[in-house]
């Protein structure tokens, strides 16, 4: 059984000014990624080849590329991993079936829905019969292409992914069953309007643990093979802008597909007003005003509006801004992109005092304009790989680096010589936190900052979503087609 394997995800942000190119991708092409390079591991690519490995298939390997979620990828760098994977699918003697890991919420200027791009392309080369399966992000935005050129997609039931490599090996072993069975795999589908933030939607809570409860995948008996919800992606302004139930059955159960998609969307339509922030969330000043008074310490707060794992430029300095006209003991900032004031840091060298316009201080001004402030150069390092400097400005740390990050991993503080242990609070670029700072923290909040991820869905300033969609809009009545 000849399988091809590879895959493009990116969860792009319509609303940064940062385009991604083809240098933010991290690529693995051909027999590289059997070895499971950085590239590929902790990806659903790895489930994928794990499963490939165990049942004796002989691999087709592609391409897989990501990167981190930023803003619009430039026509000429998705052409050219696009051109590369389905140059390594020609390539296959044999074919029996293609199993890609994405995340399905990528946008390509001049293109825009760039998976059903993909996956219409991979269509019309492997004809109608090979099956395509994909596994793809919880915060996908299903599109119609999508559905149309791909016969079943398997999600992610887990925010903070921990289950990505998990999803791969059942979209894998979903393919090899319907080789083995002779089924025709197809998925029904029923988009629901409304937009949800990850913010509004951690799985550990209901609702959304609840509608995961009654998902299936592969059950011994019964009709609906596989089973999906898909949460759509609030920060890109796309038309098909939407949250998603999806049914895998065989071509011969489609009606019974049809019937579980719509209960999974009704399900979802009906406690639509629960999806709440599943964090304690308030405006900036608040958190800081709670975390003052907090016995326990670190006392954690994510900086939402400014959130790379959502794609935000990560350079803004607004919060920083607050600490310091706040006098406030013992914070800590982690981080504010800056790639000259680094380069002025690592100038004056360690323990120097530096002057800088840092970061954005004002994420809705046009002409981006630094925080001015004199800052005390406490270590040059790297996080991570990422060249950082570590700033004491009074009481307050900040960390400047180079380039974007996610600042998922408490490791990265740790490479600079900083233990989060120290500080009465820490205020990290993030949505909802990692599973790595939730348990460094009693006390996580969400801060309701501004910036290209902004949290308060309900004020963004949608141009080309489909209206009305809850919860910008609320007083509307929603029927499934039949
Ligand atoms: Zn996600």
């Amino acid at each position: 059984m000849h399988i091809a394997i590879g895959g493009l995800q990116h969860e792009t942000n319509t609303f940064t000014a940062l385009q991604t190119s083809l240098d933010d991708f991290q690529v693995a092409e051909g027999d590289e990624m059997l070895r499971i390079p950085p590239a590929v591991q902790d990806t659903s690519l790895q489930g994928i080849i794990e499963v490939c490995r165990e049942e004796g298939i002989d691999i087709v390997p592609t391409l897989f590329g990501h990167a981190l979620p930023s803003g619009t990828i430039t026509k000429d760098a998705y052409e050219n991993l696009k051109g590369r994977l389905l140059a390594g699918i020609r390539k296959a003697d044999r074919l029996d079936a293609v199993v890609l890991g994405m995340h399905g919420s990528m946008y390509v200027e001049g293109i825009g829905d760039a998976d059903g791009d993909l996956l219409a392309s991979l269509r019309e080369l492997v004809g109608p019969v090979v099956p395509i399966v994909c596994a793809l992000d919880l915060h996908a935005t299903i599109t119609e292409q999508m559905i149309a050129n791909a016969n079943a997609f398997v999600g992610y039931r887990t925010a903070p992914h921990v289950d990505k490599v998990a999803t791969g090996r059942k979209a894998c072993e979903l393919a090899i069953r319907a080789m083995q069975e002779s089924l025709e795999l197809c998925t029904e589908w029923v988009s629901v309007p409304v937009i949800i933030s990850g913010e509004q939607s951690e799985t550990r809570l209901p609702p959304t643990s609840e509608i995961i409860k009654e998902l299936v995948h592969m059950p011994e008996v019964g009709d609906v093979i596989s089973s999906s919800i898909f949460l759509g992606f609030p920060w890109a302004d796309v038309p098909y802008s939407c949250v998603s139930a999806v049914a895998v059955t065989s071509k011969a159960n489609m009606s019974v597909g049809k019937r579980e998609a719509k209960r999974l969307a009704q399900h979802i339509w009906d406690k639509r007003d629960e999806f709440v922030f599943t964090t304690e969330a308030y405006d900036l000043d608040k958190c800081l005003d709670i975390a003052e008074g907090e016995k326990s310490s670190p006392v954690i707060i994510a900086d939402c509006g400014d959130n790379p794992t959502a794609g935000s430029s990560e350079d803004l300095s607004n919060v920083l801004d607050v600490l310091i006209r706040r006098s406030f003991r013992n914070a800590l900032v982690a981080v504010i992109v800056d790639k000259g004031s680094y380069e002025k840091c690592l100038e004056a060298g360690a323990n120097r005092y530096v002057e800088l316009e840092l970061g954005r201080v004002n994420p809705t001004e046009e002409e981006p304009r630094g925080l001015p402030i004199r800052a005390y150069v406490e270590r040059i390092g790297t996080g991570k790989g990422i060249p950082s400097a570590v700033l004491k400005i009074d009481d307050i740390t900040a960390i400047v680096t180079a380039g974007r990050t996610d600042v998922y991993d408490p490791q990265f503080l740790e490479d600079l010589g900083l233990d989060p242990l120290d500080y009465k609070v820490i205020i990290v670029k993030s949505g909802y936190l990692s599973p790595e700072y939730q348990a460094l923290t009693k006390r996580p909040m969400l801060a309701l900052t501004p910036g290209d991820t902004n949290p308060l869905l309900e004020t963004i300033p949608y141009k080309k979503v489909k209206r009305p969609i809850y919860p910008v809009d609320k007083d509307f009545e929603w029927t499934m087609e039949a």
